[in-house]
């Protein structure tokens, strides 16, 4: 399966002070495709989803973007251009009610009609969303918070979606339920960078993974693939 080019990012190095977080980190997401990142803890996997949003900038490499170059570029300027981040820890506002932190997922859109439809949208993803509409953000569970997160991001009708840890905290019922949603998203036509920790999750979700240790990749293949491998097997899927 080909993929045509969307994200492409280029022997990035992340510095915090005198910590080198990612040491020339190169990766590709093709439009259509769902890529996880793998690792261990520290491995570097948020600092690559934080360069590619554009949440700090690479001391190094060059990150493209729908055929645009946006390796200095903020955040602010990636949305409008169709990169959405659900970060990890969630980040919803937990003063707001469910229906409004949806709402400011889409604050860049001017199409109230496109926006009505894409919240019923998210809706039908996420049931228990609606059911919770009124309710402060704060008061979901850890996994309405992170459905939420990802209905929220989708609201900006992303080309690419950058996921930090889906899964983290919550009960496998509930990381199976996004995790289905994430296929379900994805076969409308959104890519999907995901960072995860549960690699069984991530590569049997992905077309493509990358292993991650110490601010390199050190493996890359097709998901399948890599769950297969004995060495990701030993390393990641305690065997
Ligand atoms: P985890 O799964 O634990 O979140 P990760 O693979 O996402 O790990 P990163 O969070 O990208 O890894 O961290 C990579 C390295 O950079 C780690 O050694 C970490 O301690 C360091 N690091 C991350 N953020 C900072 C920061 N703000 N200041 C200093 N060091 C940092």
């Amino acid at each position: 399966q080909a993929f045509p080019p969307l994200l492409s990012v280029d022997g990035i190095k992340v510095h915090y002070g005198a910590i080198q977080a990612l040491k020339g980190v190169s990766l590709t997401v093709g439009k259509g495709e769902v890529v996880a990142l793998i690792g261990a803890n520290g491995a570097g996997k948020t600092s690559t989803l934080r360069a590619v949003s554009g949440m700090l900038k690479p001391s190094a490499g060059r990150i493209q973007f729908n055929g645009h170059e946006t390796t200095s570029m903020k955040a602010h300027q990636l949305v409008p251009r169709g990169m959405a981040h659900a970060p990890e820890g969630r980040g919803v506002f937990p003063n707001m009610s469910v229906q409004e932190n949806l709402e400011l997922g889409a604050y860049l859109r001017k199409d109230t009609a496109g926006i009505q439809a894409d919240l019923e949208k998210s809706f039908t993803l996420f049931p228990v969303l609606k059911e919770r509409r009124k309710q402060m953000a704060g008061t979901l569970s850890g996994g309405e918070q992170q459905m939420l997160a990802i209905a929220r991001a989708l609201l900006s009708k992303p080309q690419l979606l950058l996921l930090d840890e889906p899964s983290l905290g919550l009960a496998p019922q509930v990381t199976e339920a996004i995790f289905r949603t994430l296929r379900e998203v994805n076969a409308t036509g959104v890519s999907v960078l995901l960072v995860e920790q549960n690699a069984h999750l991530a590569l049997n979700a992905a077309h493509y993974g990358y292993v991650l240790e110490t601010g390199e990749v050190v493996m890359a293949g097709p998901g399948k693939a890599l769950l297969e491998s004995a060495e990701v097997r030993r390393a990641y899927l305690g065997e």
